[in-house]
């Protein structure tokens, strides 16, 4: 009989998790998840977790969804995959429609990738080679905001500024323009989000003037730098961003690989600011958390520049074996079935508002120095010291407490460093919110006790 144990066993003799010092399964087991339904996910012993995190960001519409469990079968037995460079496919061609159709006006190019990590790396090359095609050979650089977090692949890694995934592989990462960010953890006591936020994009601004003629495009994840400690910001930076990236004749990246797809509120983060970016990446939520997939929307302005003879040698030449896998294509149709057919969007004000309910009774906690929400994302901050925000220190580990904690419970919660966060598939219910709230309360006290 397979058990959490057997199965264990098997796993940790012949694999290599991702993010994860191996070591760790020595003192505390590898869960081995036998089945999902909605919110819930089911190990081999039996025992229940509540799926607060939605895998890794990627789950909207919960585990084992019987609208995209149909649309997949029906999927499978037509086409699984095929070439997408000379053949293409409905599925994939549908998905760009609804992509055109759904994302901010003007993004009517739809090119596809398999991973988040992959379409960074597109869009990246799509802005040089855009440049490049039009003789401007001196811009060969990127602005990257502190904080932001764009992948691990070398080229995704090096326009990311989280310390812990890229120190290692500095020695191998292309030079990028780091600009210190809107991130209104800090802001000053009684200054507003957008206060803060304006205030912050001088130094952007400057960066912007002084360096435009070399910089391809500044990469941004819009409003919630979410793997740099689900940091927030006021969309009156992306505004100020977009008219600044006009004026100096720079491309503005807006990477919603995480918060694409209804996570900030809108379907859209970009949407808060009423701006078109020149490229958008999209993944995780992209195929409600089933397939790989990611696509890069952008402008006809851009797509023509690489149209031409080929002789000119203008195309752009980028490839992955998965392009626009037909599975994958199918999954997201069914995803924006469901956002469309169920007004979404709508019914998440709900969702968020009980969010930030429950979430309220951590601003009173002694080691809770800041609980911040944009739409369905909900972030608690845990400090040693209240007043001046002092951290604990990383080495403490006391987000890896609140995680044992909360699994003991049965709930999934896996913060980043010492900060909690909520980021439900959207099919939690209320009474689900409150008992993750009330297992991260008890987590958190559990964690901080001496
Ligand atoms: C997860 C993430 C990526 C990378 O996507 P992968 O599919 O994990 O490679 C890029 N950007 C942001 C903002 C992300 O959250």
């Amino acid at each position: 009989m397979m058990t959490n144990q057997t199965l264990a066993n098997r796993d940790l003799s012949v694999l290599w998790h991702p993010c994860t010092q191996m070591k760790d399964h020595e003192n505390f087991p590898i869960i081995p998840i036998k089945k999902g339904q909605g919110v819930w996910l089911e190990d081999f012993d039996g025992n229940r977790y509540l799926d607060a995190i939605s895998s890794w960001w990627v789950n909207l519409f919960g585990h084992a969804n019987p609208a995209i469990n149909a649309a997949l079968k029906d999927q499978l037995d037509t086409l699984e995959h095929v070439i997408f460079a000379g053949f293409s496919h409905e599925a994939g061609i549908q998905l760009a429609e609804k992509l055109v159709e759904i994302t901010p006006s003007g993004l009517n190019r739809c090119f596809y990738a398999d991973n988040g990590s992959a379409a960074v790396e597109v869009a990246l090359k799509m802005s040089f080679h855009y440049w490049r095609n039009l003789g401007q050979t001196q811009k060969t650089k990127f602005i990257t905001l502190e904080n932001s977090y764009h992948g691990e692949t070398l080229g995704a890694l090096a326009v990311g500024n989280v310390a812990l995934y890229k120190e290692t592989y500095a020695p191998l990462l292309m030079d990028v323009i780091t600009v210190p960010g809107p991130d209104c953890y800090h802001r000053e006591l009684g200054e507003t989000w957008v206060d803060y936020s304006t205030r912050r994009f001088a130094i952007m601004e400057q960066t912007l003037q002084q360096h435009a003629d070399t910089v391809c495009a500044v990469i941004v994840e819009p409003l919630v730098q979410c793997a740099g400690n689900m940091r927030m910001y006021d969309p009156v930076y992306l505004k100020l961003l977009r008219s600044a990236c006009d004026k100096y004749n720079v491309h503005l990246i807006a990477d919603e690989i995480a918060v694409g797809f209804g996570r900030t509120g809108t379907l859209f983060a970009c949407e808060q600011a009423d701006i078109t970016p020149d490229f958008m990446c999209l993944s995780k939520g992209l195929t409600g958390g089933y397939l790989p997939l990611s696509a890069v929307l952008t402008t006809d302005k851009v797509y023509s520049a690489f149209y031409d003879d080929y002789q000119k040698l203008t195309a752009f030449l980028h490839s992955h074996s998965y392009s626009g896998n037909a599975l994958a294509c199918r999954a997201g149709l069914a995803t924006i079935n469901i956002f469309q057919q169920h007004s979404i969007i709508e019914q998440n004000q709900g969702l968020a508002a009980t969010m930030t309910k429950v979430g309220a009774r951590f601003n009173e906690h002694p080691h809770v120095s800041e609980v911040r929400q944009t739409g369905m994302i909900l972030a608690i901050e845990m400090v040693k010291n209240k007043q001046t925000r002092e951290p604990f220190p990383w080495q403490e580990r006391r987000g890896l407490k609140v995680y044992q904690y909360a699994l003991s419970k049965g709930v999934l919660l896996r913060p980043l460093g010492n900060v909690i966060y909520f980021m439900p598939p959207y099919v939690i219910s209320e009474d689900e919110l409150l008992l993750l709230a009330e297992i991260a309360w008890q987590g958190i006290q559990h964690a901080t006790q001496q």
